[in-house]
């Protein structure tokens, strides 16, 4: 699918905005007014973006989210802080420091900026300075792509790599100072079989009712099962061919190389590409760790695991990379012989008909898991709650929450859909033999640099989707928290017609 172009058509709609940027150079003041002789939204209130908590929603409902990922608090977040009372369900019983390294991008930095938590997340990410391209067998650079500080003036909210676990406790700390409860050792083991009731059956038996039910529960989403079952249609995913390697080198395993060191202590993130594979290298947590994703293809009899605790083997690990470059090669021997290296398939899954059904509305890895190809699976459960936050606080009675789930359906899952079929892209442009098509590739990425240091027109472009400056328009210059609102009216007005 091309990208799609970034413009908000804010006139076509019923909507005033008035920017107030004198406020602050960083983030103007956003307020939305929509008249109230608007046809389909009495009693909507104007929204001041950068405030949420100012304008309460005028329905304060009570929302049943299951899963305390990283979307699942995010949706909890925006919907108290729109004065809505929400519980989250979560099957484990502690919310314990998994994962590594996860991007966050301007879409969804603009909006934990709105939802109170940007600033303390700041001090655990670091903010890349560019993106090497570089070749598997010499290390040799073939291009780069430059980030931070430009992309974030650009954006006016920046890019950052962030642990994921320091992500989701910061989110756990503002859900919990919000009021949000959170209830762990709470698996749900059913929903109710007319989607009009949102109820959900807890592990013990206990049926809880609500007046939504939101199921941010994953990439193995059991909601996204029982509709597509109750449906009629297969829920299904197909192989890429390739599996991912994750490890994290801690700066002790290090000490005394300093070529190693200066790659752990700068600002660089790393993609080395090879033929059928490529690395995402980058540093995490304040320099003291290095984080790298090895994507290669699948061995034969590789059990499909889609898991990201799923173990694999460093022996295995090494051989597979064993004809890359010393970088690579001297980055995996540093990680230790009984250490944690993660291994799981990857699998596109293919989208789904509806991302609603009733009062069940699925968002993040449970309607549009991410391949690690396009680093957007953090970012667009924060979209999706996002959105949820600004349509739900458009309500003005229940009876008007289907209105708000389809404005949900319609702001997010073409453009959730389009980054999750790019990893394809990106799969290919990243992963050719030596030969013809890598030879042009990498002639087209040299001088996409070249032009792009010079400031002109064709260093805009790159095979590489990521360092692609019309792709990232279309990732990271959307607002879709503003555009729910701006095109409220348009959607909702067509479905009561
Ligand atoms: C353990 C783990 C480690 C990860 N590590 C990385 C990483 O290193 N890098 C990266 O880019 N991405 C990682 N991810 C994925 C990343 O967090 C997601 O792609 C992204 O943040 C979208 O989040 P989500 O909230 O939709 O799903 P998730 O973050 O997967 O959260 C889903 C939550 O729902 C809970 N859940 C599932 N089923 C039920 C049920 N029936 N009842 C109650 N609760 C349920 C799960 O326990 C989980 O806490 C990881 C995910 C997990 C679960």
């Amino acid at each position: 699918m091309p990208p799609r172009t970034t413009q908000f058509k804010s006139n076509k709609v019923n909507t005033t905005l008035v920017v107030d940027a004198s406020k602050s150079s960083s983030s103007p003041i956003v307020t939305y007014t929509i008249p109230s002789s608007s046809s389909s939204s009495t009693n909507i209130p104007s929204i001041d973006l950068t405030n949420l908590q100012s304008t309460p929603s005028p329905t304060p409902l009570r929302i049943l989210i299951i899963g305390c990922g990283v979307g699942g608090l995010s949706a909890a977040i925006g919907l108290s802080l729109t004065g809505h009372k929400v519980s989250i369900y979560e099957t484990v019983n502690s919310i314990k420091e998994v994962g590594a390294g996860i991007q966050i991008a301007p879409n969804a930095s603009r909006i934990l900026e709105r939802f109170g938590v940007l600033e303390e997340l700041k001090k655990e990410g670091i903010m890349l300075e560019r993106n090497s391209l570089r070749r598997w067998e010499d290390d040799g650079e073939i291009g780069w792509v430059g980030l931070m500080p430009a992309v974030g003036k650009k954006y006016n909210a920046p890019l950052m790599v962030v642990h994921r676990a320091d992500l989701q406790r910061i989110l756990l700390h503002r859900a919990i100072s919000l009021g949000v409860k959170i209830y762990t050792s709470s698996q749900i083991i059913a929903i109710s079989p007319d989607f009009s009731n949102p109820s959900i059956k807890l592990w013990n038996g206990e049926w809880i009712t609500g007046d939504l039910v939101i199921a941010a529960d994953g990439i193995k989403s059991f909601v996204r099962g029982e509709i597509a079952r109750r449906k009629g249609y297969k829920d299904s995913t197909v192989s890429t061919g390739d599996a991912a390697y994750r490890v994290l080198i801690d700066e002790e395993r290090m000490r005394g190389n300093e070529k190693m060191l200066k790659l752990l202590r700068g600002d660089v993130g790393v993609r080395w590409m090879g033929p059928g594979g490529h690395i995402m290298a980058y540093p995490l947590r304040s320099h003291k760790l290095y984080n790298m994703v090895l994507i290669h293809p699948i061995r034969p009899h590789q059990v499909d695991n889609e898991s990201w605790t799923s173990p694999g083997t460093k022996a295995e690990m090494l051989k597979q990379y064993s004809g890359w470059n010393s970088t690579v090669r001297q980055l995996l021997s540093y990680v230790p012989d009984d250490g944690e290296v993660m291994e799981w398939t990857l699998n596109s899954h293919s989208p789904l008909p509806s991302w609603v059904e009733g009062r069940f509305v699925l968002m993040g890895d449970a309607c549009h898991p991410m391949l690690p190809y396009v680093a957007q699976g953090a970012a667009n459960a924060i979209e999706d709650a996002g959105v949820l936050t600004m349509a739900l606080a458009m309500v003005s009675s229940t009876e008007r929450i289907e209105d708000a789930l389809k404005v949900y359906e319609v702001i997010r899952k073409e453009r959730g859909e389009a980054i999750q079929a790019s990893a394809r892209d990106t799969q290919r442009a990243l992963h050719f033999a030596d030969g013809r098509e890598q030879e042009e590739r990498d002639r087209r990425i040299r001088e996409s640099t070249e032009a792009a240091r010079k400031g002109s027109e064709e260093g805009k472009r790159n095979p590489d989707l990521w360092a692609d400056q019309q792709w990232q328009e279309f990732m990271w210059g959307v607002d879709v928290m503003r555009e729910t609102v701006e095109r409220w009216d348009e959607i909702t007005s067509h479905r009561s017609r």
